[in-house]
């Protein structure tokens, strides 16, 4: 076999990055050493997919850090029956992630050619129960609504008030909220007429842009 499934690096990835850091989920830590993570990175960044840190993917958008794109899933409680809506398809590789984890994936785009190429790498790599489609994912997906978990991959001024009406009762909105620099990633769960919030980390996401999100204008 040639080397270049990167099978060494992977596993390296999630034992150094992941599990040192805490991340536990048996199920987690498998989709992290199956998802060839260099596919969904351009072709002069390959040797570094593995590495600790994002990679820029074209439109000034990343991939994220491995280690963020775990501890959000992990976040979700995912067990294998779900319905997830994703916003902020990137690369597709969270969205990959999801796929091994959950029933269905739902993921919204902000720009279309971001939005083709990741059905493409996913469509090349197999998955079967994944949808992509570019526009506004602040305003969520409600023809596939409601969710059992829903996952913003982006940094939100506040929460996106269509993203918690489109969530199941129990499920959870996983989201980095705060300023264009820097967020919190929080952990919100539907509880009859309540929210409850859980805080986990700082984290450093591109913005959010959209009508419940950054204006264009504030992004940068
Ligand atoms: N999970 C992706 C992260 C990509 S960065 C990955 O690891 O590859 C976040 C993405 O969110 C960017 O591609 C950006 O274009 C997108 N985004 C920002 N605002 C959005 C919105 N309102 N709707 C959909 N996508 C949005």
């Amino acid at each position: 076999m040639p080397h270049t499934d990167y099978e060494v690096e992977r596993n390296a990835m999630v034992d150094a990055q992941l599990i040192a850091r805490g991340i536990t989920d048996r199920r987690v830590l498998d989709a992290f050493r199956r998802v060839l993570r260099h596919e969904f990175v351009p072709d002069s960044l390959k040797k570094q997919a593995y590495e600790d840190h994002p990679l820029p993917i074209g439109e000034g958008q990343t991939i994220s850090q491995p280690y963020m794109v775990a501890i959000m899933t992990e976040s979700l409680g995912l067990k294998g029956s779900e319905k997830v809506l994703e916003i902020g398809t990137g690369s597709g590789y969270q969205t990959a992630i999801l796929a091994e984890l959950a029933k269905e994936v739902y993921s919204i785009e902000r720009f279309a050619d971001l939005a083709d190429a990741a059905k493409k790498t996913l469509d090349g790599l197999g998955y079967k129960n994944v949808t992509v489609k570019t526009g506004d994912g602040t305003l969520g997906w409600q023809e596939q609504a409601p969710y059992d978990g829903i996952i913003v991959t982006a940094g939100a001024p506040e929460i996106p008030e269509s993203l918690i009406k489109q969530l199941k009762e129990s499920g959870r909105l996983v989201i980095p909220v705060g300023g264009t620099f820097s967020q919190v990633l929080t952990v919100f769960t539907k509880k009859k007429d309540k929210i409850i919030s859980n805080e986990i980390c700082g984290c450093v996401f591109v913005p959010l842009v959209g009508k419940e999100g950054w204006r264009v204008s504030q992004r940068n």
